[in-house]
């Protein structure tokens, strides 16, 4: 397949940030795809936009309306549903520690540098979360870092969003220059979804200013399918793997996308090629507007016990869900541990 920008990979990547699709017309337009069928669902991205970049797109089948990588995006009329136990803020991160800064694991924060996301995934469990009021901005992060540095307990610092690496890596830079002089730090985190949709993210100078960080440098990414990794994000990620730079991944179970073992399997192994260690898959959180995703524990479990058989240990992801208020994520496949 041709993509759009005719084959140049080096868009830089906010201008691929620019010309995303924000409407559902647009984009099934672009994949030869008939909007009629959809009509009653396009209204849904008045509930949350709608935000795919054009390289995610591009890996998504001409002409296939039941690809996985589409189904993450398209806004469908499910979303109106409402279905008991499906909520606003089905973690209850709504109260934080400081606007951006939560603090819900003794030796972890978790740091919100950027609102927003390059993509809006349909099931997200933070699709009404108030990131405007909940951003510090660029440069305002000094109350965080001034509590951090307050708390010896805290080891790591997760940057998280939205997407943190909504941020430009000058800005990046300055902060990890502030957190670099908090001794009782060990490690940062980032967790990002952004060199997913658009592999152009994972810049040079980015992964050069991570990997010389005394803080252990460890970037969290967000696959939910195997086709999501085309050669050029693999290339990418291979290179931030040899600079030093520790590489995992979770997923979301997701049905329709990604519930069945070949799927799974097909994303560890593709995962492992690009130097990215599958760590959890998540089961949905209940997010309002999300329940068509929702696959039971029952069949989660059996996906795993499949997944078992097939896979090493180290390809195993940890099949967990988080529940709000719990110190940490709790797993549901503690009879099945890997080998
Ligand atoms: S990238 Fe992550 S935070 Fe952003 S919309 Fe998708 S799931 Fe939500």
């Amino acid at each position: 397949m041709i993509p759009l920008n005719g084959g140049d990979l080096h868009i830089p990547w906010q201008k691929e940030l620019a010309r995303a699709f924000t409407t559902p017309e647009q984009l099934l337009d672009y994949l030869g795809l008939d909007a009629a069928p959809w009509q009653a669902g396009l209204a849904a991205r008045r509930l949350f936009a709608m935000r795919v970049p054009r390289p995610f797109a591009d890996k998504m089948e001409k002409g296939n309306p039941q690809d996985p990588l589409l189904r993450q995006v398209l806004p469908l009329a499910e979303e109106f549903a409402e279905v008991p136990g499906f909520v606003t803020d089905p973690l209850d991160e709504h109260d934080s520690a400081l606007p951006g800064l939560l603090h819900k694991y003794r030796s972890r924060v978790l740091l919100v540098l950027r609102g927003g996301c390059a993509i809006n995934c349909r099931y997200c469990f933070r699709r009404h979360f108030p990131y405007a009021d909940n951003s510090p901005g660029m440069g305002g992060w000094q109350p965080a870092v001034d509590y951090i540095a307050g708390h010896p307990e805290i080891n790591e610092v997760i940057l998280s969003g939205g997407d943190p690496l909504m941020a430009k890596d000058e800005h990046i830079a300055r902060l990890l220059d502030e957190l670099e002089s908090i001794p009782h730090l060990r490690r940062l985190r980032i967790h990002s979804r952004l060199p997913v949709v658009i592999p152009a993210r994972l810049t040079n100078g980015l992964r050069d200013r991570l990997a010389q960080s005394r803080l252990r440098p460890v970037l969290v990414l967000h696959v939910n399918h195997a086709n999501e990794i085309d050669d050029d994000l693999a290339t990418r990620l291979q290179r931030w793997q040899r600079a030093g730079i520790t590489l995992l991944n979770q997923s979301v179970l997701l049905a329709g996308v990604n519930d069945d073992a070949d799927a799974l399997e097909a994303l560890s192994e593709r995962l492992f090629d690009a130097g990215v260690l599958p760590y959890y898959l998540h089961q949905l959180d209940k997010v309002a507007g999300a329940a068509h995703f929702a696959v039971s524990d029952e069949r989660a479990r059996a996906l795993m016990a499949q997944l078992l058989a097939r896979l090493p240990g180290f390809l195993m992801p940890r099949l967990v869900r988080e529940i709000g208020g719990e110190v940490s994520k709790t797993p549901l496949d503690l009879s099945l541990e890997p080998s």
